[in-house]
């Protein structure tokens, strides 16, 4: 069995997995993907240290590092069930979706999130080429620019107001009849004289020139027509998916499918952590996944040395 098994290939299950092997102790991963969402990213300028890279750059220079150590590196497996420990020092058992099942004293999930996406015509087209997804990252890109937010609740109204100090202009656009966002973001959001909100609107057509977005299609849901909007950006709120659909049962989960971690990423079961975007640690970024990754590595080591095998 392994000492320790890191499900997800993102900058987290990375840096979990090179923190045991330097810590001498039996270290395997499993990837559906090696590279997590780090593979769809284009440009990359808040890694700290490194003013610019690219996604699969990144990606490679990540497996490049784990393979310096002795890590069975298991990519293009999708593990299907958690079978968490019957008594304490016990194995768990992780059941991959090929019907092969690995034990391990420890396991660090980190399946990471995925954005969820609009399904609208010209979105997977301008993904990166002005479509985008995290405000934190691809802000920047678009200083000067007219940006469209699509999304009222906490993280459209957050994005919008951030947005708003660096773009031209921004418009909001929620579906519903009013922003769902809490009364604090919406007041704030008021302030700003360049944001445009539009509610009752739902987005129907990314359009561009065949390079990049040159604007956006909305229908407005009382009267049904169409409205055009002319901007070179997308910034798509409509929620970040965490990968949990597996570990229903396993693992305590939030309402929203996040998995609960305390400040060591020990989650509900003794000797199971999280790290990254699959947890309720906010702010989801790779600098930050990396952090909650090597926690996890050096709890799960820790655990370890505490805890007789059964
Ligand atoms: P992920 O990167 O999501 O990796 C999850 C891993 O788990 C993958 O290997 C996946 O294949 C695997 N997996 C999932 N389910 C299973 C399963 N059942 N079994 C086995 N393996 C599984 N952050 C920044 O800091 N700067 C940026 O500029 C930036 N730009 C971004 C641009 C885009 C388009 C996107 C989508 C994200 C961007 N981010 C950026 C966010 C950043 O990519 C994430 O915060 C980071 O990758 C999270 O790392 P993670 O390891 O937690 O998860």
């Amino acid at each position: 069995p392994f000492d320790v098994l890191v499900v997800g290939g993102g900058p987290a299950g990375a840096a979990a997995a090179i923190y045991t092997a330097r810590k001498g102790i039996r270290t395997g991963i499993v990837a559906e993907r090696f590279g997590g969402q780090v593979l769809d990213t284009m440009a990359i300028e808040n890694f700290i240290s490194v003013p610019h890279t690219e996604g699969p750059k990144l990606a490679a220079h990540l497996e490049q590092h784990v393979r310096e150590y002795e890590v069975d590196l298991m990519n293009l497996q999708k593990a299907a069930k958690l079978i968490p420990a019957k008594v304490p020092g016990g194995l768990h058992e992780v059941v991959l979706e090929n019907g092969a099942s690995l034990k391990s004293r420890t396991v660090i999930l980190s399946t990471g999130a995925r954005w969820r996406q609009m399904n609208v015509p010209g979105e997977d087209q301008y993904k990166n080429k002005g479509v985008a997804y995290c405000p934190h990252c691809d802000g920047p890109l678009f200083k000067g620019k007219r940006v469209a937010v699509i999304g009222g609740g906490n993280s459209g109204v957050e994005a919008a107001i951030d947005l708003a100090g660096i773009v031209a202009h921004v418009t909001l656009i929620e579906y519903d009849s009013e922003l769902r966002a809490d009364a604090v973001l919406q007041r704030k959001l008021a302030t700003l004289p360049n944001v445009r909100i539009v509610t009752s609107a739902l987005t129907t057509e990314v359009r561009g020139d065949g390079e990049k977005v040159t604007g956006l299609v909305y229908k407005d849901r009382n009267s049904d027509a169409h409205h055009d909007v002319d901007l070179e950006g997308v910034f798509v709120q409509i929620g970040l998916v965490p990968n949990t659909e597996w570990l229903h049962g396993a693992v305590a989960l939030t309402t929203r499918g996040e998995i609960e971690v305390d400040h060591r990423g020990e989650t509900s079961q003794p000797g199971v952590f999280g790290a990254g975007d699959v947890t309720t640690v906010p702010y989801k970024q790779i600098v930050v996944a990396m952090g909650e990754g090597s926690k996890a590595g050096l709890a799960a080591f820790d655990y370890m040395i505490r805890t007789v095998p059964a």
